[in-house]
């Protein structure tokens, strides 16, 4: 788990903002805040792991266990950083929200055939020129399951508001699953969002979405694109209420840059030009 890897929270990172790629990646700047509705995503996933994992492993698990997974995850990330909640949020109803969730889900029919649960999955990246990446790309899948045409990539989100199909067919992640499932099994794979929608009344969406080749070298050349921006150190920031709302990195990206401008030879230009 620790050799060089990409892994979709890495290409995204470096998608959506190169310098927050850089603060986390590079320069490795611990985050100090942690936004709550990650906090609450990730608590869901430690619950919905330990019942996926008594499933696999056909043994009971009452509603208490995944209660406490879903807590005590709360709790180690409540260690590591400051939870940032927004003015409407609070713990209580956060971590009520997440348990009726949690307890939605496990009312209905529970999966079968699980092939594995949070398996970290290791294959290489290949461009559409037939070039191997050096990196490999490391994918944990929260669950899978198999059927009848194949492997079946269950991955589990937390929103505010449902998917939009158009949503999961652009999924770099969903690309990212297949490309894994397919190359550990070698056996076809699609990806299935099962999305827990916190609106006033809490829903479970299903939304279902296929991969081909193209995807697979398409990933690949978007991997190998970004290899050659980082090695020539193209990182700046990309500014928009949606990417810096929360960003841990807001303050030394506002310092980004300043170094740079009062550089000696920079102010003596500037004196030189005023003359
Ligand atoms: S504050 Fe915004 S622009 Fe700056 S690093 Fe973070 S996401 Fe990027």
């Amino acid at each position: 788990m620790n050799r060089p890897h990409w892994s979709y929270s890495q290409i995204s990172c470096f998608q959506r903002c190169p310098l927050q790629y850089y603060f986390r990646y590079i320069a490795g700047i611990p985050r100090k805040t942690v936004p709550a509705n990650m906090v609450l995503g990730s608590a869901v996933h430690a619950g919905l792991a330990t019942y996926h994992r008594a499933l696999m492993h056909h043994k009971p698990v009452g509603f208490s266990t995944l209660e406490t997974s879903f807590l005590d995850s709360w709790q180690i990330q409540s260690d590591n950083a400051k939870i940032d909640y927004t003015f409407k949020q609070n713990q209580n109803d956060l971590q009520q929200l997440g348990l009726s969730l949690l307890k939605k889900y496990t009312d209905e029919e529970p999966p079968v055939s699980i092939r594995s649960v949070e398996k970290p999955l290791h294959v290489p990246l290949q461009a559409s020129t037939g070039y191997i990446l050096e990196k490999p790309l490391l994918a944990i899948a929260d669950l899978i399951t198999e059927s009848s045409d194949g492997l079946l990539v269950n991955e589990f989100k937390t929103s505010s508001r449902a998917y939009s199909s158009m949503e999961v067919e652009q999924s770099l992640q969903a690309s990212c699953y297949v490309h894994a499932a397919e190359e550990t099994w070698a056996e076809p794979a699609t990806v299935r969002f099962i999305i827990f929608v916190k609106t006033k009344q809490p829903r479970i969406q299903r939304i279902d979405t296929v991969r081909d080749a193209h995807n697979t070298t398409r990933l690949g050349d978007i991997v190998q694109n970004i290899e050659r921006a980082i090695r020539v150190d193209a990182f700046y920031p990309i500014e928009s209420a949606l990417n810096c709302s929360g960003c841990p990195y807001r303050q030394p990206c506002k310092e980004w840059g300043r170094e740079q401008v009062t550089k000696p030879e920079l102010l003596n230009f500037s004196t030189n030009g005023c003359h």
